[in-house]
């Protein structure tokens, strides 16, 4: 079978298991399995695939019907149009999660304050900190996470966009441990409420880390924590930007407010879900 064949048998398999936008998907598919640019397949349709490249075709494709997401196949996933390697200790990083970026570029754009000093808590895959770092040639950065196998990673996500000598990653709970202050401090939080968990999706369950995803019954229980703990941790003009569930702005924000911080800023992302939430 040539390559136009194999898409459209992928396409059929993947709208069967109801997965969505099978056009696309299955270019990725087909591309991603073959090592290939994902233009390859426009401009040598008529290609025949080896009996090897045959066999990790359909051993993709057998795990995207399972409901594994792509990124997770590739063990890559573009964040900011920037490479990110995963693994299982790491979050799949979200595009709305970008709304924290793009609203830490917009603040600072009026800020007087260079080079930024820059802490990441939770880096995961470094993609908030490393994509920060990529925008703002000056700042450096500090990523912390608690678990060693998603600290390789964001190191070598750094090496990878080329950062690396302004980023440092360190073992820690949150704030716990660290010392001096920061200009920016960011966060993507595990938000979602534990009593939510069976109503979560069954790929999201199944394949992001649950340390990356629960924030205890109500999911509140990080913001309890980084509102006592970044404070001590923001230079005098430092700010915080939080990402947030859908619904929580009001509880967060009352949680930030009662700890005597100002609210800076709200943050829609692109469905208008109210995001991202900035303090200091
Ligand atoms: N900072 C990482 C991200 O935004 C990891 C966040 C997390 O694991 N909750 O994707």
């Amino acid at each position: 079978m040539t390559l136009k064949e194999w898409r459209r048998v992928i396409e059929e398999a993947l709208s069967k298991a109801s997965i969505d936008n099978v056009h696309q998907e299955a270019k990725w598919l087909l591309t991603g399995a073959l090592g290939y640019e994902s233009s390859f397949i426009v401009l040598k349709p008529t290609y025949t695939p080896s009996e090897t490249e045959i066999n990790k075709i359909k051993v993709w494709l057998a795990r995207r019907l399972q409901g594994e997401p792509l990124s997770r196949i590739k063990g890559v996933r573009e964040f900011w149009s920037l490479p990110f390697q995963l693994n299982e200790h790491t979050l799949d990083p979200r595009p709305e999660s970008e709304v924290l970026v793009e609203g830490v570029l917009k603040w600072i754009d009026n800020g007087p304050l260079d080079p930024w000093r820059i802490l990441d808590l939770g880096t995961g895959s470094g993609c908030l900190l490393i994509s920060l770092l990529h925008e703002l040639p000056h700042a450096t950065g500090m990523g912390i996470d608690l678990i060693d196998g998603a600290l390789s990673i964001a190191q070598f996500n750094a090496a990878l966009n080329k950062i690396e000598s302004r980023a440092r990653f360190q073992k820690g709970n949150w704030g716990e441990t660290l010392e001096g202050q920061f200009d920016i401090i960011i966060c993507n939080p595990p938000y979602i409420p534990l009593r939510d968990k069976d109503r979560l999706e069954k790929n999201v369950l199944q394949f992001d880390p649950s340390l990356a995803l629960f924030g205890g019954e109500d999911g509140l229980d990080c913001y309890r924590i980084l509102s006592k703990d970044i404070k001590r941790l923001l230079s005098p003009n430092g700010i915080a930007v939080l990402e947030m569930g859908y619904g929580q702005r009001n509880e967060i924000e009352s949680l930030f407010k009662s700890a005597g911080y100002e609210i800076l800023f709200i943050l829609k992302d692109l469905a208008g879900i109210e995001r991202g939430i900035g303090v200091k």
